[in-house]
């Protein structure tokens, strides 16, 4: 067995598997696909110490620092089901789809999360060519140009306030007939010049031209009639999924969003588990939030291993 097992091999995993191994602790990383969201980014920008590189990229870097450190990398490596250790001190089981099982005395779970995705023609297509995901990532891409919010809630309405500052013109759309955003970010939406609302609108498809999106169409789902807006960018915020589906039934304590609960220290509700990044309560899902996330984490379950004799 593993001293220390983390499920995941996104930012978060690979910070905890640096700092357990670092403390001498046998740790292996099974992750599903190693790199995670990072496979699917292109520029990124607002990671400190790094001006600009590529997700692929530092996702390389991060195998190359998996492989310097004793640690026992196993990509594929996709988890169905948790037993946790029945006493203090135990061993927990993570099961795996091909059949295989892991057992740990601590367990790290990174599983990530993802983005929400329309599913209309061209989402796919024009992906990272106008239609994005994160604001805070790619807003300033889009800089003096119009671009469109695709959804009402919290993070869509914050969204459309962050982008007014940045670009020309934002245009909010909601499929509902109302804003589920709450009341103080609806007022200061409403106090925008830049900004439009269309509401009761479906969006049934991305336009492109020559490789890049153009716009998109909604249907007045009151009317029935479809629309055409022109525009630069979209960003997509109907929702961030956590990778948490495996964990039902687990005893691990969930959000109603299904993030798993931490502590300030990283700890979930089960001695010797903890969580890090994006599928945890943590706030601001971001590379460098994750990474320091993880890193506690496996300084907590560092913390864990050496005051818990094994059971
Ligand atoms: P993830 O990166 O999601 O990694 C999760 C890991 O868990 C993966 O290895 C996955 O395969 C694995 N996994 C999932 N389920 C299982 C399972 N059941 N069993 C085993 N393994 C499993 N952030 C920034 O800071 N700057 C940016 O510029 C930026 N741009 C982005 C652009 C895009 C297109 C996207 C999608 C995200 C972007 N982000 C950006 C967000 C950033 O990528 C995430 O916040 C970060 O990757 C979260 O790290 P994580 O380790 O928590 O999860």
């Amino acid at each position: 067995p593993f001293e220390v097992l983390i499920v995941g091999g996104g930012p978060a995993g690979v910070a905890a598997g640096i700092y357990t191994a670092r403390k001498g602790f046998t740790t292996g990383i099974a992750a599903e696909r190693f790199g995670g969201q990072l496979q699917d980014t292109l520029g990124i920008e607002n990671l400190p110490g790094t001006a600009y590189t590529e997700g692929p990229k530092l996702a390389n870097e991060l195998e190359k620092q998996v492989g310097e450190n004793a640690i026992d990398l196993m990509n594929l490596a996709e988890a169905r089901k948790l037993v946790p250790a029945e006493s203090k001190g135990g061993l927990h089981k993570v099961e795996l789809a091909n059949g295989a099982t892991l057992k740990a005395r601590s367990l790290i779970l990174a599983t990530g999360a993802r983005w929400r995705e329309l599913g209309v023609p061209g989402e796919a297509e024009y992906r990272n060519k106008g239609v994005a995901y994160c604001p805070h990532c790619d807003g300033p891409l889009f800089k003096g140009k119009r671009v469109a919010v695709i959804g009402g809630g919290n993070s869509g309405v914050e969204a459309a306030i962050d982008l007014a500052k940045i670009v020309e013109h934002v245009t909010l759309i909601e499929f509902d007939s109302k804003l589920r955003a709450d009341e103080v970010l609806q007022a200061k939406l409403a106090s925008l010049g830049n900004v439009e609302l269309i509401k009761n609108a479906k969006t049934t498809e991305i336009t492109g031209t020559n490789g890049r999106m153009n716009g998109l169409v909604y249907e007045d789902r009151a009317s029935g009639e479809s629309h055409t807006v022109e525009l630069a960018g979209v960003f997509v915020q109907i929702g961030l999924v956590p990778n948490t589906e495996w964990l039902k039934d687990s005893g691990i304590a969930l959000s109603e969003y299904g993030e798993i609960e931490i502590d300030e220290e990283g700890a979930t509700n089960l001695p010797g588990i903890f969580a890090a990044g994006d599928c945890t309560t943590v706030p601001y899902k971001q590379i460098v939030v994750a990474m320091g996330e993880g890193s506690k984490a496996g300084l907590s379950a560092f913390d864990y291993l050496i005051r818990t004799a094994p059971a």
